[in-house]
């Protein structure tokens, strides 16, 4: 639509009142939210709990799309280029920040392609196990992968994933690398995990913790600063002798570059209301984690949270030299 405006030499001044006119009776038919990560994971079971509830305060359907590869850069790439008319947004996490340094050829410039809706969560991550792996916890964990460094496999969702920056960290803390096998999303990394055809993966308590609970994995820490309710006894990774492993893995809704502010207003109020929405709360709890505050759920706040993680993942990513591409 933008390209097709422009070559028709339609001017900017009309171009903005069409956006305002279209703004109005937003939205009209079904939105799409891409989650750039495999159905089944954390990222997924996020959006769909959000979505939902959004859906039901715009009185449209929200359609999620899973569009997984290349730690999440292709679903991103994917929302960059959709025209910026407020149907197809895209709900990513901490990679947005972190691939935008990881790969030094994105598709899309992260800073100058997107619109901002708003925070949606930050959810802790698990150092977790297959079901018999030996070491009973963090500590002979990190004895044994120092032991076992080539053949102990770490699953991750490619570089740029949460899981992947969250291995890194585990990996640094070791002094060495392991074996990583990289897949789509964590919800196939997990059925993996479940079979045991992988050893461990770090991964958001979204998408560990019912298998914690229900003893279908071995939990090794949660990266949090305190231990979580619904994971009492899963020590956090400073009991565990890896203090600085913490970290939270925040989640945010964009929309394609020159989507009206009116839109994205309209989406941002939906989002809000959504993050009160008494089952996305009570969902939220049992997954381990919280939603964003009134304050957070906002455009200006999710702005402020991605320039500010690409400028303070960018020099420890650079000082690692390790590139995606
Ligand atoms: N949790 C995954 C990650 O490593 C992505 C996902 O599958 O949601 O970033």
């Amino acid at each position: 639509m933008k390209k097709l405006l422009a070559a028709f030499g339609v001017t900017a001044a009309f171009a903005l009142s069409m956006s305002g006119a279209m703004a109005q009776g937003y939205p009209e038919r079904t939105i799409t939210m891409i989650v750039p990560f495999a159905a089944g994971g954390p990222t997924d079971t996020v959006t769909r709990l959000v979505a939902e509830s959004m859906s039901k305060d715009l009185g449209q359907q929200i359609v999620v799309e899973n569009v997984g590869g290349a730690g999440g850069t292709l679903g991103a790439g994917r929302v960059a280029q959709a025209d910026p008319d407020g149907y197809t947004l895209l709900l990513h996490h901490i990679g947005m920040a972190t691939s935008a340094t990881l790969y030094r050829k994105l598709p899309y410039d992260t800073l100058n392609a997107f619109e901002y809706v708003g925070l949606v969560t930050e959810v802790p991550m698990t150092i977790v196990g297959k079901k018999d792996l030996e070491p009973a916890d963090l500590k002979s964990l990190v004895e044994y992968a120092k032991a076992n460094k080539d053949t102990v496999t770490v699953a991750n969702a490619g570089i740029g994933a949460a899981s992947h920056l969250c291995g890194m960290l585990f990996m640094s803390a070791l002094g060495t690398p392991l074996v990583t096998v990289p897949y789509k999303g964590t919800g196939p990394a997990m059925t993996d995990l479940l079979g045991g055809q992988v050893d461990i993966m770090c991964d958001q308590t979204t998408n560990t913790t019912k298998q914690i609970q229900g003893g279908t994995i071995k939990a090794y820490a949660v990266t949090s600063a305190k231990r979580l309710d619904v994971l009492p006894d899963v020590p956090t990774t400073e009991e565990g002798g890896l203090p600085g492993m913490q970290i939270g893995i925040w989640h945010g809704i964009y929309a394609p570059k020159g989507t009206p502010a009116e839109v994205t207003d309209k989406l941002s109020k939906a989002l809000q209301k959504a993050l009160k929405d008494e089952n996305v709360v009570a969902r939220f709890g049992e997954l381990g984690t919280l939603p964003s505050s009134e304050a957070d759920a906002t455009p200006a706040a999710l702005k402020a949270k991605l320039e500010g993680e690409i400028t303070r993942w960018k020099p420890i990513i650079e000082a690692a030299g390790q590139y995606a591409d």
